[in-house]
């Protein structure tokens, strides 16, 4: 799409969701009525087969199969089967991946796994700037070897410079939540290699966002949630990947019966399983996972590259009109303004950010705001439209023009932001 020649104005936006192959996937969502969500990066929109989905297991599956469902209705397989399905988003292959637990749980895992991996070696690089559980799981870790580990931590391109003989593993996330800065993951996990070191993927802010090749990379493990871009619902269950070389090698430590090669056997000693259900604990949130289902069978009908084609659009085309439409307003783009090195979020920093993002969810627009400055906007392609770019803009330019982010009942801080 070649923005720059076209005339920019809502007819122009509109011609642009005319010609977008992703559009008609809108219409998978629910969304309120006149609301522009660009929030989808924390939580995604609600598909509308979610609610059937809900009802089917709790009244059928639970309700009138009971326990039987655990074989009948597949739960017990639920965290693999979801697992291969999500695979390809990720390139991983099947077996490789598993749905389950919660990010910082399966950061603990795959963390854990690494330093059991490294005996002669002390150090998990991470970086210092990143969503903070990351680095607090990290913490744990370290703390729980007795002081033989230490978290060292980077910024940017200090990261791959960091490595050495006694790195562990590099554990950063691809995409920052803040700035949206995408990180070199072939060329990390290249460098982290080349030193013995393993490197560890978060994917929270780029699965079902962009393109992402963990085996072409050569990546050893990785972690990331299905409640933000890929629209699993609140809460909904994380996943796992880790290499096939690794499976049966390199053990998580928190070793419950789902992990064990035979769970069913209940035998009195664990006997870990040599592949991927090692690295599940107990038993599973099922409803939370029969509603993540739902949303990746939406991304799987969707072509990856089309959905970063259109996040690149989408983005672009935000940062030109916020740049054009608020000059002069105190906005500043906190995120790279090279597309390709650019998840498919917006941040620009205020020095009043708060109450002017508080002005414009009250306007009907969601985005969210990150501490101590940062306005932060996410553009989900599969139903984020130009228009509503276009509408989004527009509205902050009224906010800003008029001052109504001034107003008294903008100032109050809720607990969420
Ligand atoms: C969203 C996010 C998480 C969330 O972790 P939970 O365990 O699901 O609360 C963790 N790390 C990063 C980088 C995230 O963006």
């Amino acid at each position: 799409m070649t923005l720059d020649a076209e005339p920019l104005d809502r007819a122009a936006c509109q011609a642009m969701d005319a010609a977008d192959p992703l559009a008609s996937l809108r219409d998978r969502f629910d969304l309120p009525e006149g609301l522009i969500y660009l929030d989808g990066n924390s939580l995604g929109a609600m598909p509308k087969d979610a609610a059937a989905r809900a009802h089917d297991v709790v009244t059928r599956e639970w309700g009138t199969g009971l326990i039987k469902s655990w074989n009948s209705a597949g739960w017990f397989d639920l965290p693999v089967r979801l697992g291969d399905k999500l695979a390809p988003l990720i390139g991983a292959a099947p077996g490789e991946v598993v749905v389950c637990d919660s990010t910082s749980q399966n950061l603990f895992k795959v963390l854990s796994a690494a330093v059991a991996l490294r005996p002669d070696r002390r150090v998990l690089i991470l970086e210092g700037s990143n969503f903070p559980t990351n680095n607090y799981i990290a913490e744990g870790v370290a703390a729980a070897t007795g002081g033989r580990v230490e978290v060292r931590l980077c910024e940017k391109d200090e990261i791959a410079e960091a490595i050495d003989e006694d790195t562990i593993a590099v554990a950063i996330t691809h995409v920052h939540y803040k700035s949206g800065h995408v990180h070199d993951m072939a060329a990390i996990t290249a460098r982290a290699h080349a030193a013995g070191a393993l490197s560890i993927w978060d994917l929270c802010h780029s699965a079902g966002a962009m393109p992402v090749d963990l085996n072409g990379a050569g990546v050893d493990f990785a972690v990331g949630c299905t409640y933000k871009y890929l629209n699993g619902g609140p809460g909904s269950p994380a996943f796992l990947f880790a290499a096939r070389r690794h499976q049966g090698q390199a053990l998580q430590p928190v070793t419950g019966w789902w992990g064990h090669a035979a769970p069913f056997a209940f035998e009195p000693g664990y006997r870990p399983q040599q592949g991927i259900r090692q690295y599940l604990i107990g038993t599973q949130q099922i409803l939370s996972m029969a509603l993540a289902e739902v949303g990746l069978d939406i991304h799987l009908s969707a072509d990856m590259g089309a959905i970063r084609t259109k996040s690149i659009a989408l983005t672009d085309l935000f940062i030109r009109l916020v740049e054009q439409r608020c000059a002069g307003h105190g906005f500043t783009l906190a995120s790279p303004r090279a597309a390709e090195a650019r998840g498919s979020q917006v941040s620009f920093a205020h020095a009043d950010g708060y109450p002017i993002m508080r002005a414009l969810i009250a306007a009907g627009v969601v985005g969210d705001f990150r501490a101590p400055d940062t306005v932060r906007f996410g553009f989900t392609p599969l139903y984020v439209r130009f228009v509503d770019v276009w509408d989004a803009v527009d509205r902050l330019v009224a906010i800003m023009d008029g001052g109504i982010w001034k107003l008294p009942e903008h100032q109050v801080r809720d607990a969420v932001t």
